[in-house]
């Protein structure tokens, strides 16, 4: 098929963080992209009500935002910072801080809702005179052929494009179409998420406490007393949770919180979340490749999860412009595979090292508490070893794509 008969050189499944960003960066360089979305665009009004997934931000992510003119465009008063975090153990008295201090930046990361986000990314793309986005509408059916894609939608349309992006979630329709397998690990958690306000004020320090039944977070806003919460537990003490009345659950949570911020004085907007982990088998064929939730989902415990798939949009956007400005075919398996390398390995060590961290804190049996506590406190006294795993945790450090380069690190 000629160049000329095709719709889009990429098709894009699933406009989410991943998949919104990619095109974003690859609209922004000139290459045609439509974006398929099965949910209606983000109203802008509604932003403005909080949303109960704050996620953490790290600097890599901020500077891909920052390079397609995202990042300045979030309303100032939506972006929370925080300059420490502070994990302790329900279990002993085993903890370990981390200062931005020690690594000479202003900040180690900042904590923004995700429809602000998201909302934002929808308004900048809108604008991008290379980017199409379909709204309220899905993927129905992918066909392969030699040098291009014929994508079926639920309203009707065809489209023939050189390359399909599945960014449409852990529960990816497009990676199964692809018949790409998936690795899963149900962990029997589920994540209550909401906005609280507490009696003191937050000071700008990301704290965790791991509990017996999982690590509870408390995410600095704007506001100086506003957090994001997640609390990962039992699905049984989920539903619990996610069925009190406002005051019980503010009880519970302070509770459970040790009154380190002292009474949680207001929540709302309480939502559930699944937890597991999952991972592609592959993260390409000829024609087609995974970014984001649809080629590994993961804990949030460590709020890894959107920059990762940052990260790989990032990643392939480089390898996608790099090989267009060579004359290469973008959709070839030598590009594609180029890309899985490089953010398979990454993507695995994060993965990896989080699972490390919810085993070693969620482990009750004999003598792992204790160990546990000596090592938080050999880890806290030891600073080289704190800072490699921060640099790398609120990226700073890895193998970043030339996007997510921090030119003051
Ligand atoms: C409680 C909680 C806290 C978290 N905290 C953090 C944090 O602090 N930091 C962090 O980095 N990450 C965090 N995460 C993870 C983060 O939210 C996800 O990793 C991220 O949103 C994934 O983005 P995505 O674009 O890959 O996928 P998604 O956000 O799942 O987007 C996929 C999109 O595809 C669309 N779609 C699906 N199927 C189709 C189809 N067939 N056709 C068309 N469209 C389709 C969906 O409507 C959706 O918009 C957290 C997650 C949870 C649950």
């Amino acid at each position: 098929m000629s160049q000329q008969s095709l719709d889009a050189e990429v098709l894009i499944v699933g406009g989410g963080l991943a998949g919104n960003t990619l095109a974003g960066l690859l609209g922004s360089e000139g290459i045609d992209c439509i974006v398929i979305e099965a949910a209606s665009r983000i109203d802008q009004t509604e932003t403005y009500q909080n949303d109960p997934r704050a996620l953490a931000i790290t600097h890599a992510s901020q500077q891909i935002l920052s390079s397609i003119d995202v990042w300045q465009r979030l309303p100032k008063e939506r972006i929370g910072r925080f300059r420490g975090m502070h994990v302790w153990d329900q279990n002993g008295n085993g903890e370990i801080d981390f200062d931005s201090v020690d690594l000479c930046q202003p900040e180690l990361g900042h904590i923004v809702e995700q429809s602000v986000l998201q909302g934002v990314l929808e308004q900048v793309i809108g604008f991008m005179p290379k980017v199409r986005v379909y709204h309220n509408t899905c993927l129905e059916d992918i066909q392969w052929h030699a040098d291009h894609a014929r994508v079926s939608l639920n309203n009707g349309e065809k489209l023939s494009v050189q390359l399909v992006v599945g960014a449409d979630g852990a529960r990816s329709a497009s990676r199964e179409m692809a018949k790409i397998g998936s690795k899963i690990h149900d962990y029997r958690q589920k994540a209550v998420a909401c906005v609280v306000k507490t009696a003191l004020a937050h000071e700008n320090i990301a704290r965790q406490r791991f509990l017996t039944d999982g690590p509870l977070a408390f995410l600095p806003m704007h506001n100086e007393k506003q957090c994001g919460i997640v609390w990962s537990t039992t699905p049984e003490h989920a539903e619990v949770l996610l069925a009190l009345d406002m005051a019980s659950f503010n009880l519970a949570l302070q509770e459970a919180f040790d009154y380190t911020l002292g009474e949680v004085v207001e929540s709302e907007n309480r939502a559930g979340f699944a937890l597991r982990r999952a991972e592609a088998e592959r993260y390409c064929e000829q024609g087609f490749v995974l970014i984001g939730d649809a080629a590994h989902s993961v804990h949030p415990l460590a709020g890894q999860g959107a920059n990762l798939g940052l990260l790989d949009a990032a990643s392939l956007a480089q390898l996608v412009l790099e090989a267009k400005s060579r004359g290469r075919n973008i959709a070839s398996r030598r590009v594609l595979r180029a890309y899985e390398r490089w953010r398979k390995g990454e993507n695995k060590t994060m993965m990896m090292t989080m699972e490390g961290f919810k085993y070693i804190f969620e482990n009750q049996s004999s003598p792992v508490p204790m160990l546990r506590n000596k090592a938080l406190d050999f880890a806290n006294s030891f600073n080289p070893l704190k800072h490699i795993i921060m640099r790398h945790a609120i990226g700073l450090s890895g193998d970043l794509p030339l996007l997510a380069k921090n030119r003051m690190a």
